[in-house]
């Protein structure tokens, strides 16, 4: 918060009004799994885009369109993944392999057989840049956060697991596998029938001129009406 608060005092008293955990991986509990408010709305904006400003008609049925193309490609690619045998989606598969390969930068330096914890250290020599971090198996936890977040052990973890002859495959949490990530996609779609055949709508929609305005500088206020 400091850090926030010699950048922008003003950026730092909004957010200081908002609990943690609606704006912060580090204080979510890891609920989130890594994944931001931010990530899931350019992630549906990247399915609907150029959906905006069509017949109401128009939006639904491109976003039938869209969905279902989602979902083909979804499925492509998840089949590709069985038949190169992977245990888990691309996304777990390509961090996994990234920190097993950190990993054999760290050493354990003092550690506990029973609890299957350690305290591990980065970097090969003692320096300024090294740093200490503590794993503990039994809880799926490390100092450092990042195995409660993505469920996926980090380098420190998979180290740990390493000197306590664990196979550090195992863990990975079971919603990366590859049949759970199939099982995401399988729901189908039904086709849209002709619009004769539509239950008739319980509203009127009514045409405002006003709203499809295009705006231009200065002439519009924040709700897009016109001022001039
Ligand atoms: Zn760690």
């Amino acid at each position: 918060m400091e850090a926030i608060k010699n950048k922008n005092i003003l950026a730092h008293r909004y957010l200081d009004g908002i609990s943690k955990e609606k704006w912060s991986m580090a204080h979510d509990g890891g609920w989130r799994r890594g994944v931001m408010t931010t990530n899931m709305s350019e992630c549906l904006n990247s399915v609907l885009k150029g959906a905006r400003r069509l017949p109401i008609s128009a939006i639904v049925h491109l976003t039938l369109l869209r969905c279902v193309q989602y979902f083909i490609e979804r499925v492509t690619k998840g089949q590709r993944m069985v038949q190169e045998n992977q245990l888990w989606s691309d996304y777990a598969r390509r961090k996994y392999e990234e920190w097993a390969k950190k990993s054999s930068e760290h050493r354990v330096v003092k550690y506990d057989v029973r609890s299957q914890t350690a305290q591990v250290a980065t970097g090969g020599r003692p320096s300024r840049g090294q740093h200490m971090q503590v794993v503990r198996i039994s809880t799926t936890d490390c100092s450092c956060g990042k195995w409660t977040i993505f469920g996926i052990p980090c380098s420190h973890a998979i180290c740990t697991a390493k000197w306590h002859s664990l196979d550090p495959t195992t863990l990975v949490q079971s919603w990366y596998n590859i049949s759970e990530y199939l099982a995401t996609y399988e729901g189908r779609f039904e086709p849209l029938a002709d619009e004769r055949y539509w239950d008739r709508p319980t509203f009127e929609l009514q045409h405002n001129p006003v709203r499809r305005e295009r705006r231009r500088a200065g002439v519009s206020d924040e709700r897009g009406q016109l001022i001039a």
